[in-house]
Parts: structure tokens; C-alpha cells; sequence
């Protein structure tokens, strides 16, 4: 098996980890796409999918292409929900850290990739394979002088003094937790432990505290500059019974308490015939969309976890949950876009943290009107609902989209409701933006 053959089968290999988007083989290369590496058996651009070259989106705008791959895809755990536990028989395959180190470093001097997510199935013991994980990432910063975005990930059960190892040498490090309870883990994935898992997370956690106290960790993340930027973590989605509620209270949890930069969630795609294991007809990626949508609530917006459940510990599938969050508090609504603050106009629907900030810009430059309203980045058709603009409706000025039914106003949040809700046919799968240079 040449060196090709290896990245074949360890980027597909590598493709159910949601912490860094996946290669889509059917996707249209771009123009200005660089050509595949020197070397590669079929140097096709479009084929760039097929070793594992995705192209991530930025926070921010534009994209650039990462290598996806796993110095390893053969493991001694057994995690049911996973293509490459021990049982598994899919065909193996293994990289020396030294040919992974130079398939990387060869690419990123062709200039084919921007950066690279490495990940390991267990090669003996977590300590054995964060060594390779480790002695891969020296290889590219020492001895290659490899510089761009690198994501390391960090086996559980692996020991703190490799974890801070690690770090020295990652833009980004995670430990993936995949089941939101200790219970589920403990089911589905016996070979790994709760504090296997937050052992190392809390590691990383106060080398970060220690960093920035240090005035040492890099604000941004686009060119190593000696640290590690933060770590992230992976859920899986519907795998196992926890609800949304318990998910979200989980994540945001490691917001606050383990400095997570990310939490992804991954919609389970059910493998083989577990018993263990739901086998739905099709992964639940309307459900991995609204949890993305929450996360960013309370990231950004100010929301907590609770505020966007009650009856239900589950989100609504066809209706956003800012939406779903306002028709409950319809009582504060409308705002009113003269005296709101800053909170106020972040929790209208179709308003997000930029257009928020502009509208208060606006507003103090006495230039807030229905003209330079319909010029921001506005989702009128939620927002003209819960907003007033100098004590009018704006949708006296502007029009709304077409189909709104007679009667549909706040004081009849059912008609909204029903107008509002998002009747989506084929819910596809995400590739999250990573928060690269954030
Ligand atoms: S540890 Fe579990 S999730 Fe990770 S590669 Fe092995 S079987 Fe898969």
C-alpha cells in the first residue's frame, strides 16, 4: 500500500469527527482551487475529497483547505457507534508520524492545504498513541518548519504531562466527549470513562487559565505562533436517549467551566447492527441543525440554556429556536428600535449581533430609518414582526413576504407561528464554520 492508499483510507476514515468539517467527493472544486500534490496517482483537483482536503469556512468570511486524516484507524476500544472500533472490519491502514509528518508538510508547501486536523483510533495504550500524535506534530514544526493551523486530537486517558506536550506543538486541541452522560458513555463506549475524558479536558482547561495569564495564548489561530489557541470537543446526536436540554446544559457547561472554544454536534449515522444503538431511517440533521442554532444563542446572544426550553425538553425541528423563544415571551414584544439596548435587540428574531450593533450606530447618528433598515442584514421576514420604529410597525413600510396570511400579528402568535415555521424537505448534514483567526 503506498503512501496514497494510506491517506485514502485514513481521511474517509477520519470523516464521522464533526470537529473539523468533511471532505464532500461530489462537490464542484473551486477555480482557483490549487492543484492536487505532485506524486498524487490521479492529480485531478476534483479528486482533492478523496484525500481528505476539505474547505473550511472561516468566523468571518472566505475558506481554506484542511487535511483531514487519522494517523491510525485501528483501535483497541470498541465504541459501538464508531466505523473504526476493534470489531469493525473495515480495512486498516497506518501512517508512520515521520510519512504523515511529510504528506503534510509536502502538501502545505505546494500549497494544496492551509492546515490539518489529525486524529488517532487507540494503537495500544491512549499514552503509546498520544506519543505518535505528539512525535507527528514535532516532526511538522521542527524539522519542516510547519506553521499553518494544525488540530491535534487528545486521546482520553492520555496523561497531563502529554497533554501539555501537545499543546506545544497544536493551534487547537480536543478531547471528544461524543455521549452526553456518563451513563450512555459507559453503555456504548465501555472502553472509555467520564474521567478519562474530563481528566484531560481539565488539563488543558488550566494550562489555557495559566497561558493567559501569562499573556501568552495567541488571539488568533491562522499562524501558530508557539501555543495552542484552545480546545474544542465533539457530541454525538441521538446515539443515545439524553435530550436536547441535557445536551445544551452539557455544552454550555464546558463554555463556562473548561474554556471550550466549540462545541460540535454530530448527527449519530448508525454503522452495523448494534443492538446497543438506535438505527434510525435517516441521521438526525434537522435536529444537529437547531442545536448548533441554540449553541450560538447562548454564545452570542446571552440566552441560557434553560430560557429555551419549557414544556419540551427538546427543540422545535421547523422552527428556529429564537423564534420559538419569542412566540412564548410574546409579552416582550414589540421592541422598539428607538430606546432598546443592546440584550434587548439581540433577542429579536431575524436580528443578529451585527445588524444589532449598526442599528444602535445608526440610531445615535440620527440615521435610523426604514431606509437604512432594509439595508442591513436583516431577516425581515422574522424580525419586522417584534420590532416598532419610532412607535410604527415597520411592516406599514416595508413590505412583508408574500403568503403572510390575513390576522397574522403578535397578538395571534398561533397565525405567526404557522407562517413562520420552516417546512424544511431534506434536512442535509452541516459542515460547521471552525473558528479559525476568531
Ligand atoms: S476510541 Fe472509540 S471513537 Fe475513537 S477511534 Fe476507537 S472506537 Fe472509534
Amino acid at each position: 500500500m503506498d503512501r496514497f492508499d494510506t491517506l485514502r483510507i485514513l481521511s474517509q476514515a477520519a470523516a464521522w469527527d464533526a470537529a473539523a468539517p468533511s471532505p464532500r467527493i461530489e462537490q464542484e472544486p473551486s477555480p482557483t482551487q490549487p492543484a492536487a500534490p505532485k506524486g498524487c496517482p490521479a492529480p485531478q483537483v476534483r479528486e482533492d475529497a478523496a484525500y481528505g482536503i476539505c474547505r473550511v469556512k472561516r468566523l468571518g468570511g472566505g475558506s481554506i483547505p484542511i487535511l483531514k486524516v487519522l494517523l491510525s484507524n485501528a483501535c483497541s476500544y470498541n465504541c459501538a457507534y464508531c466505523v473504526n472500533r476493534r470489531s469493525s472490519n473495515v480495512r486498516r491502514a497506518a501512517f508512520q508520524p515521520e510519512d504523515l509528518a511529510r504528506t503534510i508538510a509536502d502538501f502545505a508547501a505546494r500549497g494544496v492545504i492551509r492546515g490539518a486536523f489529525i486524529s488517532s483510533g487507540v494503537l495500544g495504550t491512549p499514552d503509546d498513541t498520544m506519543e505518535r500524535l505528539i512525535w507527528t506534530a514535532r516532526t511538522l514544526r521542527e524539522r519542516y518548519g510547519y506553521r499553518d493551523y494544525l488540530h491535534l486530537k487528545v486521546i482520553p486517558g492520555a496523561s497531563p504531562d502529554l497533554v501539555r506536550r501537545a499543546m506545544r506543538y497544536a493551534t487547537r486541541v480536543s478531547v471528544n466527549i461524543e455521549l452526553p452522560s456518563e451513563e450512555s458513555l459507559l453503555r456504548i463506549a465501555p472502553d472509555k470513562s467520564p474521567d478519562a475524558i474530563l481528566t484531560p479536558m481539565t488539563t488543558i482547561a488550566d494550562q489555557l487559565r495559566e497561558l493567559a495569564e501569562k499573556e501568552l495564548v495567541g488571539a488568533s489561530s491562522d499562524s501558530f505562533s508557539g501555543m495552542t489557541a484552545g480546545q474544542t470537543t465533539q457530541l454525538i446526536v441521538g446515539a443515545s436517549p439524553e435530550s436536547d436540554a441535557v445536551i445544551l446544559r452539557l455544552a454550555h457547561h464546558l463554555y463556562t467551566r473548561f474554556n471550550v472554544r466549540r462545541v460540535y454536534y454530530s448527527a449519530f449515522r448508525p454503522e452495523g447492527t448494534d443492538p446497543s444503538l438506535p438505527h434510525p431511517a435517516v441521521p438526525p440533521y434537522g435536529r444537529e441543525f437547531r442545536l448548533y442554532q441554540a449553541d450560538m444563542l447562548f454564545r452570542w446572544y446571552g440566552f441560557s440554556p434553560q430560557e429555551l426550553f419549557s414544556a419540551s425538553e427538546f427543540l422545535e425541528e421547523d422552527l428556529d429556536p429564537k423564534t420559538s423563544w419569542a412566540l412564548r415571551n410574546i409579552e416582550l414584544f414589540p421592541v422598539e428600535l428607538m430606546t432598546a439596548d443592546l440584550m434587548q435587540l439581540l433577542r429579536v428574531p431575524g436580528i443578529g449581533p451585527r445588524s444589532a450593533r449598526k442599528i444602535l450606530e445608526l440610531r445615535k447618528a440620527g440615521r435610523l430609518n426604514v431606509a437604512s433598515l432594509k439595508k442591513l442584514r436583516i431577516r425581515l421576514k422574522y424580525a419586522s414582526w417584534f420590532i416598532t420604529l419610532r412607535g410604527k410597525a415597520p411592516s406599514e413600510d416595508l413590505r412583508f413576504p408574500e403568503g403572510a396570511p390575513p390576522h397574522c400579528t403578535l397578538d395571534r402568535p398561533e397565525i405567526l407561528r404557522e407562517f413562520l415555521r420552516e417546512k424544511r424537505q431534506s434536512p442535509a448534514p452541516i459542515n460547521p464554520e471552525l473558528d479559525f483567526f476568531s
